[in-house]
């Protein structure tokens, strides 16, 4: 029924950082959803490296400030004058401190660009925008970053598919996992829900093309879900048959509508269907070519794929333990979800073509 899986993830299951006993317990919670419409669901599984952050300590000048944990950061002790770097983060001498980009606390979150490539980062933690705003350089910082690494852990893709008159597919796609600390509801169980919605509309029909509907794990530490479902379809030899692609995340409660899309012909399609739906008269529209974002729609522009991410955004509880289900308004949910249908059967019919 509609809203149960929202519930479901966001409050009854709560945290589901990937890896975690919360995380297995949410993709059998979306297999059986997906089961409820008559699908059957299978799961894509793949090996992930799993970490446990802690808290991070961080003293300013004596006095305690509050940190957020970076994934995959070494831990380590790191004390002295605080250095301003180029990149708008700071070094407390191997240490890093970087801003938040998004939310109002110190959120935790992925170091990835800036870590070359390599899992590993330095003692690294992020620090509300507030407080980076009035850290100064030559202040005097002590930052303690503890956390632990766990290998031989499994995280599952749950994966339901319509076949269609065509082996061609438009995936649907959004991620199910949420950060360290993090119920989040917004971020992305809305998103979950938006996608077992739009398999509802089109479970028992008949289709000219194939669809996936595709809830992502492991997004929060890179995107991982979705680029092992891409690794997989070049594998069996299948991505040339992935013709487009919708995401959505974080669809309940943010402050602006944004489409993330490439080609710009999908970009087109989705202006068409926003105009279409009256929302531009609701919402402010940021649309972004988006190739570099972080969203589960990334991997598949990456291979060459039409794909676009829906969103609302941002917004301040993001990434926070206050990312609950209070924040949920049904109608920007219903949007987002009336937006990801048009989209899937504009593809369906013809798909815009691959870059
Ligand atoms: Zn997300």
């Amino acid at each position: 029924m509609r809203g149960e899986l929202l519930v479901k993830l966001a409050d009854e299951i709560g945290v589901r950082r990937c890896g975690t006993e919360g995380a297995a317990r949410a993709a059998d919670a979306i297999a059986d959803a997906f089961r409820e419409l008559g699908l059957e669901p299978r799961f894509q599984a793949f090996p992930l490296l799993r970490f446990d952050p802690e808290e991070p300590e961080l003293w300013i000048d004596g006095e305690r400030w509050q940190a957020g944990p970076c994934m995959y950061a070494h831990p380590g002790s790191c004390e002295g004058p605080v250095e301003r770097l180029a990149d708008g983060r700071w070094a407390v001498g191997e240490g890093r401190l970087a801003p938040s980009i998004f939310g109002k606390g110190p959120i935790p979150f992925t170091a990835l660009p800036s870590t070359g490539g390599h899992l590993a980062t330095r003692p690294t933690a992020f620090l509300s925008r507030a407080d980076s705003d009035r850290l100064r350089e030559g202040m005097h910082a002590r930052l303690v970053v503890r956390g632990e690494w766990v290998g031989g852990i499994s995280e599952r893709n749950v994966v339901a598919r319509i076949d269609g008159a065509s082996p061609e597919r438009i995936v649907v796609g959004a991620h199910y996992d949420s950060v360290w600390h993090g119920p989040g509801a917004i971020d992305n169980a809305t998103g979950v829900e938006g996608l077992w919605r739009v398999a509802e509309r089109f479970a028992g029909r008949q289709l000219p093309r194939s669809l996936e509907f595709v809830a992502f794990a492991a997004e929060e530490i890179g995107l991982i879900g979705a680029r092992q479902y891409i690794v997989d379809a070049r594998e069996r030899g299948s991505l040339g048959d992935v013709v487009g692609m919708v995401n959505l995340d974080c669809i309940g409660h943010g402050e602006k509508l944004e489409l993330l899309c490439s080609p710009p012909a999908l970009l087109d399609r989705a202006r068409v269907a926003v105009e279409a739906l009256g929302l531009a008269a609701r919402y402010e529209i940021v649309t972004e070519l988006g190739e570099a974002a972080g969203t589960d729609h990334v991997p598949f522009v990456e291979a060459g794929v039409p794909a676009m991410s829906i969103l609302h955004f941002p917004y301040e509880e993001y990434h926070l333990p206050e990312d609950s289900t209070a924040l949920v308004q049904e109608e920007l949910l219903t949007d987002a979800v009336d937006l990801a249908i048009a989209l899937v059967e504009s593809q369906l019919a013809a798909p815009v073509a691959r870059a």
